[in-house]
């Protein structure tokens, strides 16, 4: 199998052409080629062509192709299908801020998570993404829009902490001084509730915001949207919370998708600030998205402001989470299912 150069992180490019009998300085001269977009080996003119021959050979380049490409007429969003080298597309939204484009990528084709209320789950898992391809989602997107990606959430479609060691790479990857270089500060990492997943990352102490999907504060009613709570329940969850805040010292987000007559009443909200008492943390509230043949519902904006009110009263930071790109599906695995169903090439 041909050695894929992208997924490698700069310290193993290095050792991978070392090995290939090469001065180790040529790693850093790949790495700095491929993390400026370069999408062959020809391209790489600082390099001899003995080498560039040899690499043609062992080795490939991750390139993502643009197979849809949508432009909101609402605001500056713009939301990507990518085709990947085996067919299979996913999906990337770039979101204008004032500080600049934040970039929301996926970590895997499909997901087996399962969460009741999520269309990019419906197919199950198909397979995880390499890092070589969650990073060139960004490279992509920087040269389609011939500007700079400030922030980096990881909250397409897929779990990222159940494809650990690639996103791991990416993240290693994406901050490199040698690369495209943004700081872990600037980058989300968003989870259902993988609680080894969060231990591990705490352990690897990188400041980036842990951002939880919490959407219910009782486990009977977490379980039924989320089969993740029946393995790790809210109690565990928030104690890997807890290890990972004093571990990174970040502040961690809750995303919480707010439905009418499930997760909207004043005991939530009471329920919720016990169960955050003493955390450093911002609640993120999300009317939810009705996804095909769902049954849940959001709010109507006055219900869902004076549950933002009651938690603002109880000592919590909560926002309503203001919804960009609405008219062109920019959210939750909506696009690609369409291109799905419609049969082009993806599965
Ligand atoms: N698997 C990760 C990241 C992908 S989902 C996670 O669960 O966090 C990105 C975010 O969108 C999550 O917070 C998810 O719970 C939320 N989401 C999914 N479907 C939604 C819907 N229909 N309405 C509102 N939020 C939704």
């Amino acid at each position: 199998m041909k050695a894929d150069l992208k997924s490698m992180t700069r310290e193993e490019l290095t050792s991978y052409i070392c090995a290939l009998g090469e001065p180790s300085f040529r790693g850093g001269q790949i790495f700095r080629w491929l993390h400026r977009g370069a999408g062959g080996f020809e391209e790489m003119s600082d390099l001899p062509k003995s080498l560039k021959q040899k690499l043609e050979q062992e080795a490939f380049i991750t390139t993502l192709k643009i197979y849809g490409r949508y432009q909101s007429a609402l605001d500056e969003t713009v939301k990507y299908l990518f085709e990947l080298e085996d067919g299979n597309i996913i999906e990337t939204v770039a979101m204008k801020y004032h500080h600049g484009y934040s970039l929301c990528i996926s970590s895997q084709v499909g997901c087996r998570m399962g969460c009741s209320f999520c269309q990019s789950t419906k197919g199950g898992l198909i397979r995880c993404l390499t890092a070589g391809e969650i990073l060139d989602q960004v490279l992509k997107v920087q040269a389609d829009l011939g500007t700079r990606i400030s922030n980096i959430v990881l909250m397409g479609i897929g779990e990222p902490l159940d494809n650990f060691e690639q996103v791991h790479r990416f993240l290693i990857n994406v901050n490199d001084p040698e690369g495209i270089q943004i700081g872990y500060r600037h980058i989300s990492l968003s989870t259902c509730g993988l609680v080894p997943g969060i231990e591990r990352l705490a352990e690897l102490e990188l400041p980036i915001t842990l951002s939880i999907s919490l959407h219910a504060t009782s486990d009977p009613i977490r379980s039924e949207m989320m089969p993740v709570n029946r393995k790790y329940n809210l109690a565990q969850l928030i104690g890997a919370c807890r290890k990972y805040q004093q571990h990174t010292g970040r502040r961690i987000s809750f995303e919480y998708a707010v439905i009418a007559g499930v997760n909207d009443r004043r005991a939530d909200a009471e329920r919720m600030a016990a169960l955050l008492d003493g955390l450093l943390c911002h609640v993120n509230l999300i009317p939810v998205n009705p996804i095909e043949n769902g049954v849940y519902r959001p709010p109507s904006r006055k219900n869902i402001l004076t549950f933002q009110e009651h938690l603002i009263n109880l000592g919590l930071n909560a926002t309503i989470r203001r919804t960009l790109g609405s008219d062109i599906s920019a959210s939750c695995g909506q696009l690609r299912r369409q291109a799905v169903a419609k049969g082009g090439s993806a599965l």
